[in-house]
């Protein structure tokens, strides 16, 4: 397993993230490497390529370049590759990575005390046919698009941290590519079969600009070339960047727009109000249904609505019918996650027998409905444990008791 890239100090703070450009964009930077001299645009073509086919640590990596066009490229671009600070491995084959950012975490302009972590989980997958016979291997890989998050969902350790500030274009691509070629996933080399999930810290919806640039550019097939129908973004429900992301044409993603998921946990807003308060100042359930409703939809698409189950909380029969009622008008399907425990969040995680009775309801009820099964919860890489554990010195802020769990998670060695 390879360990990190090397960092390329940057000229100045100014200047353009190599990895936030694409082709057309780098080629354009490029007669400021050779004043006076022409550079051809195909240079741009080349160096996207040794970034994003190749992950070149560092400028001299890019060997395709003359080696005084390549001594300059870091006067000219910043390039930010994220650092491997630990690895947590599970029992189960998941990986938590914790990764260092280039620059800190406090907001723009202040002087940060030391780098932004955030963190990135890899879930290895092997895919079976009914004789038990090993057919084939998939990856995906959840990532974080900001340091912490503000949307401040009572049932998520993430919230836990506060928002310290959203991930560059160019932060958001290297947490992908790092990861990459960490697993020496290569185009040819299983690429094809990477499945990307923006479901780790943050809100990707209140980082929009940038999760989307990010996610061109990480599909362009010069660059890693991910399948946009393996890609999945989750929000919490930002109405009007929900009603944006339909609009986006092929301008912004010429090979298909990515997978959206709703993460909706409660069918009353009532009840989603108490453990998202996002959901009031988001106009409530009503706005939220009726911007999902704006969504294209193929013949053969479906919205998908994530559901975290929480014992005595949502989780009833008649929630369940609750919910039928309130996505009856949508082509839908519904991911349920029992709720991954969290050290001093006071919920608690239903029982097995609860959960198969929540779906059995919605199922009856026409509703195609899966139970997402729980990755890597012995070393808080699950759903809504990303909050830096084993590195943070001091408990969550919000803590009121409740069922702690495990010793600190050791790191991978
Ligand atoms: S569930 Fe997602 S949106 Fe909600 S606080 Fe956690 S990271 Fe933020």
């Amino acid at each position: 397993m390879s360990s990190t890239i090397a960092s390329e100090a940057p000229a100045t703070q100014e200047a353009p993230e190599a990895l936030a450009l694409s082709p057309e964009e780098l080629a354009e930077q490029l007669p400021a490497l050779r004043p006076g001299r022409k550079m051809p645009r195909y240079r741009g073509a080349q160096i996207f390529h040794a970034l994003h086919q190749e992950y070149a640590g560092d400028w001299e990596a890019v060997q395709t370049l003359p080696a005084e066009a390549r001594s300059r490229l870091g006067e000219h671009f910043r390039l930010n590759w994220p650092r491997i600070a630990q690895r947590f491995a599970s029992v189960d084959g998941t990986i938590r990575y914790l990764l260092e950012l280039a620059d800190g975490a406090t907001p723009a302009g202040a002087v940060p005390a030391a780098p932004a972590t955030v963190e990135a989980v890899y879930l290895p997958d092997e895919v079976f046919d009914r004789a038990g016979a090993s057919v084939r291997r998939r990856t995906t890989f959840c990532i974080s698009t900001q340091v912490g998050c503000a949307v401040n969902c009572q049932f998520c350790l993430t919230a836990t941290l506060g928002l310290m500030r959203s991930l560059t274009a160019g932060e958001i691509v290297g947490q992908v590519l790092t990861l990459l070629r960490e697993h020496e996933l290569r185009p040819g080399k299983g690429l094809d079969r990477v499945n990307l999930v923006l479901m780790g810290m943050g809100e990707p919806f209140l980082n929009y600009e940038n999760v989307v640039r990010a996610l061109r550019l990480l599909t362009l097939q010069e660059g890693a070339g991910l399948a946009p129908r393996r890609i999945t973004v989750s929000t919490s429900g930002i109405v009007d960047k929900i009603r944006r992301w339909g609009q986006e044409g092929v301008e912004t993603f010429p090979r298909g727009r990515p997978r959206l998921a709703i993460s909706l946990n409660a069918p009353t807003d009532a009840q989603r109000q108490a453990i998202m308060p996002l959901n009031r100042g988001q106009g409530g359930l009503a706005a939220l249904l009726a911007a999902v409703r704006t969504l294209p939809q193929g013949p053969r698409e479906y919205v998908t609505f994530e559901y975290v189950l929480l014992a005595g909380v949502n989780d009833s029969l008649d929630d369940a019918a609750r919910l039928l009622a309130l996505v009856a008008e949508v082509r839908c399907k519904i991911n349920l996650i029992a709720w991954n425990m969290g050290p001093s969040l006071p919920f608690r995680t239903p029982a097995p027998e609860q959960v198969l009775a929540f779906q059995s309801r919605l199922v009856a009820g026409g509703v195609a409905t899966y139970i997402r099964r729980p990755r890597g919860q012995d070393i808080y890489a699950a759903c809504g444990q990303l909050f830096n554990a084993g590195t943070r010195l001091t408990p969550p802020a919000r803590a009121r008791g409740g069922a702690g769990p495990r010793s600190p998670t050791p790191p991978l060695r």
